[in-house]
């Protein structure tokens, strides 16, 4: 167990620096002006050269420093995703863009990396561009200020781009006092962490395992819950279904005020 805690540390480590290393790479692709657009499955799922890029840039610095990762890959397998929020990066809203590193051990999502290259884009050219949330389960997450929304609002953060009928109407049986529609499962995490949102609804496959497994670890490291809409833990071991068919649900806090309110029409229309 001591090597295999050391093994944790040392790749949270890693993953820090990757993540930044990709961040850097995401600010690139823009400076640069082509962004290589590919439609992936229809026109709301894209992939940008910063994607590929930034994907090729930490799986080559993970399997370097990390040549044996897959002895143990059984047990630890590291879920990541180059650039989380493709549509957003596309459309010029940049501080929806993450990237994300999750490590799971036994199918538990137990540290996450969270890279948001454009954090302060808006404050100025003399401002930091960028930072990095991280987290260990046990340990707690940094690299923020944990903030609560005032008690007793219902802010609901979910999708901007990926909406349809089921996830509206969930958003809606919540009885929300304000609606959020950003790109990110790492960014709507984030508004979590920070007081902006209460909770991140979205009644809908779409969203994968690899989106939802660092910002989980950072949220249940502070307390909070991700569930499936169903209130299931979701599962991360190497060969799981990439798709998270039955959607996200997450708070920092009140889980059971939001998960109460999902319509059972809108449970049996989401297969785990
Ligand atoms: P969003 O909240 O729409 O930004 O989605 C969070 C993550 O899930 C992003 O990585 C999206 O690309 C992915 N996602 C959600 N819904 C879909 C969908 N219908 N098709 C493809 N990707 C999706
Ligand atoms: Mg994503
Ligand atoms: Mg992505």
């Amino acid at each position: 167990m001591a090597s295999s805690n050391t093994v944790l540390m040392r790749l949270v480590a890693s993953a820090y620096s990757i993540a930044q290393k990709a961040g850097m790479i995401v600010r690139r692709v823009i400076a640069e002006g082509d962004l290589g657009i590919v439609e992936k499955t229809c026109a709301t799922d894209l992939q940008t050269k910063a994607d590929r890029l930034a994907q090729m840039s930490i799986c080559s610095s993970l399997a370097r420093k990390f040549p044996k990762l897959t002895i143990i890959g059984e047990e630890l397998v590291v879920w990541v995703d180059p650039l989380d929020g493709t549509k957003e990066y596309t459309e010029g809203l940049l501080d929806n863009v993450t990237v994300l590193i999750g490590i799971a051990y036994e199918g538990k999502a137990i540290a996450g990396v969270i890279n948001q290259p454009y954090y302060n884009y808006e404050a100025g050219p003399d401002a930091v561009l960028g930072r990095t949330i991280w987290g260990v389960l046990g340990l707690g997450a940094f690299g923020f200020q944990l903030k609560e929304v005032p008690a007793g609002k219902h802010i609901i953060t979910t999708t901007r781009s990926h909406s349809n009928k089921l996830v509206t109407d969930c958003v809606t049986a919540m009885n929300p006092d304000a609606v959020l529609q950003v790109g990110g499962a790492g960014n709507k995490i984030i508004q979590l962490i920070e007081g902006k949102a209460s909770a991140y609804v979205f009644a809908s496959p779409g969203c994968k395992k690899w989106d939802t497994c660092a910002p989980e670890v950072i949220l249940h490291a502070v307390g909070g819950k991700l569930t499936d809409i169903h209130g299931n833990v979701l599962q991360y071991h190497k060969d799981v279904k990439h798709m998270n068919s039955a959607g996200v649900l997450a708070t920092l806090r009140n889980y059971d005020y939001y998960a109460s309110r999902v319509p059972e029409s809108i449970k049996n229309a989401l297969v785990p």
